[in-house]
């Protein structure tokens, strides 16, 4: 088996500016990875790495247990798809589709069984004979896919694959990857993004980046309900993000008690409380907040309630609320103590 991807300390600089300071990072064999983070954050810097077009200044990448940081991207057996399809505009589909087999001198009938394959797998057999500019841009990304397969990679690079196209083709490609990847289960996926739904939506593990650097890495599920950090905690879906100050005696905000596990944070240190807004609820229960409704906003299945408690904001997502407060109203909302965590305060930029 060969195909995880090592990112083994590799660093990439501009004209002495880090882009990419010292990734360490193990995608298994077979496995989802997302790299998600704002842009700029180095993202596509570390996929350029794996793919060969990037020479680290430091540092190496390993497909499987070779070391590949001095090969060429065509020695390296990966497949790559970026945001712009990149086919070629005089050459049909097939042809597009053929044009790394021909590259590595496949034989005649293999390619032709490969190419057909391909274009089976991505729902494209019925188009082989058109040229891109025949195609919907939906249609040219699942082309670009299936150029990517027809190699039978051992890893597949995807660099925001869906950004140039609209909301409901986006949402019905992450299916097609999802089954994709169900269909190829050896396949190493790495997959950049900036859209945390997509990541969440098709990542095994996401590998959040910020500034050049990993910030953080874990399931979906263990970045949402326990981010390590502020920056993981407000990037990885929506975050109330509170000061809080932790004793002995516990945890409290804004003067209030807190109940929530205090075990990560010593005593005196400064603490951000992190809870999700749709685990906010109105009225009395546990760990209730007293403030007043500064704002009110309808987002269709939910209504948000920003709630201003001794001058921080505290958000609450709410479903089917009937009778909405009006502006100024005293408001009073609560979370239950297993559904906040408390990160250490201010240290968003520090992976240790
Ligand atoms: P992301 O994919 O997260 O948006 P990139 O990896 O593309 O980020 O870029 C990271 C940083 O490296 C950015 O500041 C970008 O301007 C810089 N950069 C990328 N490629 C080059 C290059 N070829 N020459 C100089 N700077 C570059």
């Amino acid at each position: 088996m060969n195909s995880g991807i090592r990112f083994d300390g590799v660093t990439v600089a501009y004209d002495g500016q880090v882009v990419l300071d010292s990734l360490d990072l193990t995608v298994a064999p077979g496995e989802v990875m997302a790299l998600l983070g704002p842009s700029g954050s180095g993202k596509t810097t570390a996929l350029r790495a794996v793919a060969g077009f990037v020479r680290p200044t430091a540092g190496r990448v390993l497909l499987g247990d070779r070391d590949v940081t001095g090969l060429p991207p065509h020695r390296r057996g990966i497949g790559m798809v970026v945001q712009q399809y990149a086919l070629f505009p005089h050459l049909r589909v097939e042809e597009n589709v053929a044009f790394g087999l021909k590259a590595r001198r496949v034989p005649r009938a293999e390619l032709r069984e490969r190419v057909a394959e391909a274009l089976e797998m991505t729902g494209m057999a019925a188009y082989t004979r058109r040229h891109p500019r025949e195609l919907s841009g939906g249609q040219q990304q699942r082309v670009a896919i299936a150029r990517a397969l027809a190699v039978r990679p051992s890893v597949l690079l995807l660099d925001e694959p869906l950004s140039a196209l609209d909301a409901r083709l986006r949402s019905g490609m992450l299916a097609e990857l999802a089954r994709l990847h169900r269909e190829l289960p050896d396949v190493s996926f790495l997959y950049v993004t900036h859209d945390q739904v997509e990541a969440l939506t098709l990542a095994d593990r996401i590998a959040v980046m910020d500034s050049a650097r990993l910030q953080s890495c874990g399931t979906p599920r263990e970045l949402y309900r326990a981010p390590a950090d502020e920056f993981t905690a407000s990037f990885v879906g929506n975050a109330n993000l509170l000061p809080v100050k932790v004793t002995s005696g516990g945890a409290s905000f804004a003067g209030t008690g807190i109940d929530v596990d205090t075990a990560r944070i010593a005593p005196g240190a400064a603490a951000t409380l992190c809870v999700r807004p749709h685990l906010v609820g109105l009225g009395e229960g546990p760990n209730r907040l007293r403030g007043t409704l500064a704002e009110l906003q309808w987002r269709g299945p939910t209504h948000r309630l920003h709630v201003d408690v001794d001058g921080h904001r505290v958000m609450a997502d709410l479903r089917e609320l009937r009778d909405p407060p009006a502006l100024g109203d005293p408001v009073t909302v609560h979370f239950a103590p297993e559904d906040a965590v408390l990160l250490p305060a201010g240290v968003s930029g520090d992976d240790g």
